[in-house]
């Protein structure tokens, strides 16, 4: 392996190529699976997870056209935040406490892991004391896993209709994390319940995005209806440690 030494010009396409390839693999094999499986004016947006990711680093990303970053962790977002670009669009995707909700509410366009009436309300009397209306949506726990977040998938149009009563939230669509190896029945489900949610046509609720695909399914997670696919490990590396 190629040392780096100090005294070495060190670019920024020097450090981050590894960046700058995963990227232009990430897009390719979206740009395939959007050609295979969808409509070619569907949109897929793709997100930068960055969470124990460096903000120089994320800012390599952003600079190639990344400009969408997602963050898992309220303290490490809080201490990164000011470093970003300044284009950069940040939604929420983590696990979120009710009492952390007020120091992200102004810093982010989207919270996407919203899975109780709890945390709806808190958003939105945060969002009200801010005078703003806050975007959201709904985590489902697609897989059914005990340790994982997420409402229900049988509890969703509930809890959606519930949430549609609060005056400074909206929710904008859903957001899974499927178990690791996941066959296509999880995502075909995900997309199920998405669309038969748009049907429904509840008021102040639209089904504009499914945020569903990592770096292990992306793919299909594209096949099966996502619009915003969110991506870490592919994009930046193994992250530095692991997720508590
Ligand atoms: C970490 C994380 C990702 C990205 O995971 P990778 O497998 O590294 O791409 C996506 N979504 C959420 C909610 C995450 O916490």
């Amino acid at each position: 392996m190629q040392q780096v030494s100090p005294t070495q010009d060190r670019t920024q396409d020097n450090i981050f190529a590894d960046v700058l390839e995963n990227y232009k693999e990430i897009c390719y094999n979206i740009e395939n699976a959007k050609a295979k499986y969808r409509k070619s004016e569907d949109i897929v947006r793709l997100m930068a997870v960055t969470k124990t990711v460096d903000p120089d680093k994320i800012n390599y990303a952003a600079s190639l056209g990344v400009k969408l970053l997602g963050e898992n962790r309220v303290q490490e977002f809080l201490s990164k935040k000011d470093q970003y670009d300044k284009d950069a669009e940040v939604h929420f995707i983590g696990h979120l406490q009710t009492n952390k909700v007020k120091y992200i509410i102004n810093d982010v366009t989207l919270i996407q892991s919203v899975d109780s009436m709890k945390l709806a309300g808190e958003i939105n009397r945060q969002a009200a004391k801010n005078g703003k209306t806050a975007d959201i949506l709904i985590e489902i726990n697609i897989g059914d896993e005990a340790s994982k977040s997420g409402v229900a998938a049988q509890e969703v149009m509930t809890l959606a209709k519930e949430i549609s009563q609060l005056e400074n939230v909206r929710v904008k669509g859903l957001m899974a994390i499927p178990p690791i190896g996941s066959g296509e029945e999880v995502f075909e489900k995900m997309n199920g319940i998405f669309l038969r949610m748009r049907e429904e046509k509840i008021e102040r609720v639209s089904m504009d995005i499914l945020s569903m695909g990592m770096s292990g399914d992306y793919e299909l997670a594209i096949k099966h209806g996502s619009n915003l696919v969110r991506i870490g490990t592919k994009l930046f590396g193994a992250r530095k440690y692991m997720e508590g």
